[in-house]
Order: structure tokens, then sequence, then C-alpha cells
């Protein structure tokens, strides 16, 4: 029998209230150890989906006034018996009650032991699960719905489909061939490959949305760079909406790295200012622009500032060599003034080119416009199913790879059993990623991965 489990399910901090979370067997009869209704009834007796007012009582005091929410399995959010104890949010009273459950025979909840009890009672499948966190740590609306819409199953839903279709295929198939003298009907050609295209159509699409889903959910790197003065962190400043970097007209004094993570429209941006870019004989300058250059070759996104009252000069032309086959915006700045730059060498370099006054915080719109464009998120539908993480991808390439390797036998005209293995591949690979098919090391994995309390 698995343990009664028990944490704090709300943050651990102060707060209006703080719920401790009970599952297992016997959850409803530790907590009525421990909570005693103020009606004088017992939580043993009473129904699911029912709350009780009472008092949380520890070695014979009352430590405080309590409501004890029970759920009896399998409709709880773990599918076992379950109690949810809210108390005042202090933290010692949290704590307190806390020990009080462990007192009364609940052990300490793993990391993401509720939702992996969640998945091993069927209560949701491994998506889901992995959308559980990612919805804790939306940090968006659209990022939040599409973890929601994972939550909801639309992921599971349209893998589902597929490995259906896949799987009667594969049960027809493997009929005929192991038992070619019975009455079973052929599968004909034409059908088994309607199937296999279809699977490869809704494949592909799920992982062509996979760029712009990680973007929306998990946001990106991206490094702001350019000489000295081209006003990258006049920027920066303008996209985080308040004073993050020093702002002078002194070459040189952002010297180190700025970090900020700017939310800009949907794109959760982890932003970098960096060191001007130019040659330095000063030690501690030297090693800031070493560091922007490492910015420029691991960033996701750069951000290139140029000035535009100023002519070109070599750092700037080594810059845009650097940005060279790299996901860039070229920033032309200070438009506000006489341009004294040559505005055509900047757009030859760069495919994306906006001019600002990064001084000027109606910039901010164009700058929006255009990350969100060069991202590819501007039509990004927070309701269509989207592969969450990397190992849902790897699992959906593997299983696009076989149906395409199926597709091609098929079409050299070899025979339906060797056809079958690749589509068992297929199916193997889709199992895996929902969850019905993955190893005890996968799963352990992603629980790990959750806070104590998920
Ligand atoms: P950084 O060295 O690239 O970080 O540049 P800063 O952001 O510190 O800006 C250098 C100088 O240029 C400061 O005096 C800014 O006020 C000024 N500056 C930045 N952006 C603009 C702009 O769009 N127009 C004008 N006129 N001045 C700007």
């Amino acid at each position: 029998m698995e343990k009664t489990i028990a944490a704090l399910a709300t943050g651990n901090s102060a707060g209006g209230i703080g719920v401790i979370r009970i599952s297992g067997s016997e959850a409803i009869t530790i907590a009525g150890k421990i909570f005693k209704p103020a009606d004088g009834s017992f939580l043993n007796s009473i129904k699911g989906y029912r709350a009780k007012y009472g008092n949380v009582i520890y070695k014979n005091e009352k430590i405080d006034n309590a409501v004890a929410l029970v759920f009896r399995a399998p409709k709880s959010y773990t599918g076992e018996n379950a109690v949810e104890i809210s108390v005042h949010g202090g933290i010692f009273i949290v704590q307190k009650t806390l020990e009080a459950v462990f007192d009364a025979g609940a052990y300490p909840a793993e990391p993401g032991e509720f939702t992996k009890r969640a998945f091993l009672n069927g209560k949701m499948d491994l998506t889901q699960a992995e959308s559980v966190a990612d919805l804790i740590s939306a940090g968006g609306d659209a990022a939040a719905k599409a973890s929601f819409n994972m939550l909801q199953g639309a992921l599971s839903e349209k893998i589902n489909n597929v490995l259906d279709k896949l799987m009667d295929s594969s049960a027809l198939m493997a009929a005929w061939v192991d038992y070619p003298d019975e009455e079973i009907p052929q599968l004909d050609e034409a059908s088994l490959k309607e199937t296999l295209l279809n699977s490869e159509k809704e494949l592909e699409e799920l992982l062509k949305s996979y760029d712009a889903g990680q973007i929306i959910t998990q946001g990106i790197d991206a490094a702001i760079v350019g000489r000295p003065n081209a006003g990258k962190s006049t920027l920066m400043n303008l996209m985080a909406g308040r004073e993050k970097s020093i702002v002078t007209d002194i070459a040189g004094t952002t010297r180190d790295i700025v970090e900020e993570s700017v939310k800009l429209g949907e794109v959760a941006l982890h932003l970098s200012d960096t060191a001007g870019l130019r040659t330095s004989n000063d030690a501690v300058e030297s090693i800031g622009i070493k560091r922007a250059y490492e910015k420029i070759e691991n960033a996701a996104l750069i951000i290139a500032v140029f000035d535009s009252s100023a002519p070109l000069n070599e750092d700037d032309f080594k810059l845009m060599e650097k940005c060279r086959n790299k996901l860039s915006i070229a920033v032309i700045n200070k438009m506000d003034i006489k341009s004294k730059c040559d505005l055509s060498a900047v757009e030859n370099y760069f495919d994306n080119v906006i001019h600002i006054s990064a001084n000027n915080p109606q910039s901010l719109k164009t700058l929006v416009n255009e990350v969100q464009n060069v991202l590819g998120v501007c039509n990004f539908d927070s309701s269509a199913p989207l592969l969450a993480n990397i190992r849902q991808k790897n699992c959906c390439k593997n299983a696009l790879n076989a149906v395409n390797e199926a597709l091609q036998a098929l079409n050299s005209g070899i025979t339906f059993d060797a056809i079958n293995v690749l589509i068992d591949s297929a199916v193997d690979e889709l199992l895996a990623l929902t969850g019905k098919k993955a190893t005890t090391e996968v799963v352990n994995n992603i629980f790990s991965k959750f806070c104590v309390g998920k």
C-alpha cells in the first residue's frame, strides 16, 4: 500500500491562508486525528467534496481555526483519498500544522509526488502532468493559456488520434500477416498510405509549432550589443520599463553584463545588456567586452544597436560580421537627431532592421512588433496543441521518422510485415510521449523537477 503523504501546497511564505495537502488511503483518518470539526462531527464520516470548519489540534492544544476539505478516492487530484486543510497563512502555524500531520502518521511528500500519483492512478497522462509544472511557472497570458490547454489534454487528444489510426493499421496488418488463411479483410495499400500521410502531417504540424511554443512558454535569451554610446542601456531600460542599466554619455559605463527578464508582447526575453564593443586597454572593460562577444555566440536572439548620429566604425562592422547567420535585429538608434551613419550598410547585413529613438517611449511598440515578427510568434495560437518540452519533441520526431520510413518502404513495395515494424516503432514513441509506455526512469526524472507540494 502506498504511504500517505503530506506537504504544504501553497508557497512557503506568509499569506492569507496556507493549504496543507494530505493524500493516500489514510489521509482522512490522519486528518481526523489533528482536525476536529466545530459541529462535533468526525471527518471520517463525511462524504467527498465536503468541507468542515473546525480546529487544528496539536499536542492537545488548539493551534488554529481551519477548514478541512475532504476528497474520496478516486475523485481527487491524485485519485486517492485526500484532505486539504486551510489554515491561517502564517509560516509558524502552517509549519506546526504540517508537523501535527506528520506526527499523526503522514510521510513528507517528495517533489511532484502528488502529480506523480495522479499520473500513476490514471488521472492524467504524462503530457498533462508536465503541463502542471509549466502552468505554475507560466510568465504570461499566452503561456498560461497554452499550459492550461495542455492540462485539459489538447496534446494528448491529438497524439491519441494519430495513435488510434496507426494502431488500427498495425493490428490489421499483423493479423493479416500472421493468419493469411483467415477471413481477415486485407488492408489495402491506399488506405495504409492515407493513414501514414495523415500521421505525417499531424506530427509535422506539432514539430513546426514547437519553437514558437517554447518561446512563448519559456522565453528566450537575447543580448543587446553594440559599440559604446549606441544606446544599449537606454534600450534595455525602455524594454524593462524602468532604470536597470546606467545611462550616460561616458563610453564604457556598462562594463559587465546587466541581466533582466522582460515581457515584450507575449514573449519573455531574458535580456543581457553588454559592455560596449570597442578596443580597450582597460583590463576590467576588456573582460566585459570579451563576455559581450561570448553572448553574441550564445544568445538565441541578438539585438544589435547602431548609433545613427555617428558614422559606422570598424567595431560596428566587426559586430555586423559576428551577427551573420544569427537570429538578429539591427536597431538603428537616435533617429531623432541628424543621421551621419550609412544606413544602407547596416541594412545590407541584416534581414531585420528597425529605426527608432530608444529615448522615446513610443519606440517600444516598433520593437515589440519586430521581436514578435522575427521570433515567429505573431500569430501564435495558444489554443492549439503544443509540444511542451524536449522530451515530447524527441518522441514526436522519432515517431515522424518512423512514419516517413514506413511511407518510403510502402512506396518501394516492401512487404507489409517490414512496414509494420516501422509503424510499431512510431506507436511506441507516441505511447512514450503520453506516458502509457514511458520508463520508470523517464517518469521519475519528470517529477523530480517539480516542487514539493505539487
Ligand atoms: P550605451 O553605452 O550603448 O549603453 O548607451 P547609453 O544607453 O548609455 O546612451 C548613450 C547616450 O546616448 C546617453 O546620453 C543617452 O541619453 C543617449 N541616447 C540613447 N538613445 C538615444 C536616442 O534615441 N536619441 C538621443 N538623442 N540620444 C540617445
